[in-house]
């Protein structure tokens, strides 16, 4: 590729002088193509490995997260307490509905603590073995926060 240095035109390799203004085309080396992915040696700057995920952390994101799984079962425990009271179930069947509602939630947690706890210390372990899980990170277009 060629290029006017007083006009700022561009014209092919076989061109010699500017169509406009007649000056002589001086020839522009293209910029060089990036090479797919880093260069032997090099890292991926977009990239990067896993490799260690606090336990207890885990343990507590899962464990709210699992709790507010578990309040799905609420409402059928709230209806069933309510039924129950109506139906002459009395005390008890109310009982047990109240009961259930706060038991999922809090199993759930449980559940999920020990989940994100030991997930997380097995991952580690392998993590150290393997390397870890790979991700790609990029730069997120701007856009309104949402
Ligand atoms: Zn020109």
């Amino acid at each position: 590729m060629k290029k006017c240095p007083g006009c700022g035109r561009e014209y092919p390799d076989e061109f010699s002088v500017c169509a406009v203004d007649g000056q002589t085309l001086q020839s522009v080396t293209a910029p060089p193509v990036a090479a797919p992915g880093p260069a032997p040696g090099q890292y991926y700057q977009t990239r990067k490995l896993l490799t260690y995920v606090a336990p207890l952390r885990a343990g507590l994101v899962l464990a709210v997260l699992y709790a507010f799984f578990g309040l799905i079962f609420a409402p059928f425990f709230i209806l069933i307490a309510l039924i129950g009271k109506q139906t002459g179930g009395g005390f008890p069947a109310a009982l047990g509905g109240v009961i259930g509602a706060i038991f999922f939630p809090v199993v759930y947690g449980i559940a999920g603590f020990l989940g994100g706890l030991i997930g997380a210390a097995v991952y580690n372990l392998v993590a150290r073995w393997t390397g870890g899980l790979e991700f790609e990170f990029r730069d997120a277009p701007q856009r309104p926060v949402y």
